[in-house]
């Protein structure tokens, strides 16, 4: 038999050795928990993007959407799209800021932008006023990230411009935060004090935005006097803080978990070394547990740093990360054998790694740990 031609369907085969859990009751529970803590009127819109910062967006925008919040935020059109795909209905706010030749899509998804030049302002106009629509747009307002949007020192300029626009309908104004979860509010409150003379100055000039929004996850817990009409919410909702100095939500819990089965087991005796550029020396004799993940599926690329839950306790990393997989030392858990659950970030028993602990290894922000698992993990969905 030709054995090429043979052909595995993937939903055949056996799930990965290493994968996400993602606790969808918890995505829920946390999702009350934040629009409880907001006023009854204020608005909630789920930043989505980056798969739901790892969670996978398909699944946890019906999540939220059920939950209470009322909007969903992606960053590409893409991202749009496959929430469009999948039959999510509610208004879908486009952050960033499109290129002309991603206009047409924009209608054609029924998507929200955010126009921060009056380049792209005009031609939403153009191609709302041919279809005898009004565009749905959001006023990105630059208030100090200096990233996107319109500058706050010209609001009055580009608030007239706008003003002349019939074929937009103006859903929303928002700014952005450079800093809100840090115990120093200066900038932030500086970047409100803009954003208000920015709303007033549209104001004179006719334009009178549904929504104004200017809070993240950081502004939601420290900066209740800059909700305005709606807050956008991405890290929160995963139940991870944005920072360590800023308000706890009571009962929060992570939604996210990576896992590895210990797939190969290796003795080692006094001097032998562990992985690429020997980098890691026995001292006694001992084992070394093998779990197939690597820093190919987003685990920080470090070397004799780190560890893992296996058997309710800590197992540090021996050697160097490897694209595929990573080496503990179990010298010490004689019990742990091939087969056995380990825990690469959450809890098991009483120990816990997280999310900070991988973002000080990557010498990187908790953000990038949860958006930066691989497509290649399976994401493994539990508690609907
Ligand atoms: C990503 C993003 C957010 C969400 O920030 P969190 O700190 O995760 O809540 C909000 N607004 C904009 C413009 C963003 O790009």
């Amino acid at each position: 038999m030709n054995v090429s031609a043979r052909v595995a369907p993937t939903v055949l085969l056996p799930p990965r050795s290493a994968w996400i859990e993602v606790d969808l009751g918890a995505l829920a529970e946390n999702f009350r928990i934040i629009r409880s803590a907001l006023a009854p009127d204020t608005r909630l819109i789920y930043v989505a993007k980056a798969e739901a910062y790892g969670l996978g967006a398909r699944r946890s925008v019906p999540v939220a959407l059920a939950n209470g919040a009322d909007q969903v935020a992606v960053f590409t059109l893409g991202e749009a799209a496959q929430l469009r795909e999948a039959g999510i209905t509610a208004p879908i706010l486009l952050l960033g800021e499109a290129l002309p030749e991603d206009v047409p899509w924009i209608l054609q998804l029924n998507l929200e932008p955010c126009v921060g030049r009056l380049e792209i302002a005009r031609l939403l106009d153009e191609h709302g006023r041919q279809r005898r629509v009004r565009v749905p747009v959001h006023i990105k307002v630059n208030t100090g990230m200096n990233r996107f949007g319109f500058h706050w020192r010209d609001s009055v300029a580009w608030s007239r411009e706008l003003s002349r626009l019939p074929g937009l309908e103006f859903a929303g104004v928002l700014g952005h935060f450079a800093q809100s979860d840090e115990e120093d509010k200066t900038m932030a409150r500086d970047q409100i004090g803009r954003f208000q003379r920015c709303l007033a100055d549209l104001r004179a000039a006719g334009v009178e935005p549904r929504h104004a929004h200017h809070c993240n996850s950081g502004g939601v817990l420290d900066l209740p006097e800059a909700h305005f009409q709606q807050v956008r919410v991405g890290i929160l909702a995963q139940g991870i803080y944005p920072s360590s100095v800023c308000r706890r939500l009571n009962g929060l819990m992570p939604v996210m978990t990576v896992k590895a089965r210990v797939t190969a087991i290796q003795p080692v005796l006094p001097g032998d070394t562990v992985g690429y550029g020997m980098r890691w020396q026995a001292k006694r004799p001992g084992r070394i547990a093998i779990l197939p993940i690597g820093y190919a599926d987003g685990f920080p690329r470090v070397r004799n740093e780190g560890c893992v839950l296996l058997g309710g306790a800590r197992a540090p990393l021996a050697g160097g990360v490897a694209m595929d997989a990573l080496m503990v030392d179990i010298t010490d858990l004689p019990a742990v054998a091939v087969g056995d659950e380990a825990v690469v970030l959450g809890r098991q028993g009483r120990e816990e790694i997280t999310v900070h602990e991988l973002a000080g290894l990557k010498r990187s922000v908790s953000y990038d740990v949860l958006a930066g698992w691989r497509a290649r993990l399976p994401r493994v969905y539990r508690n609907e």
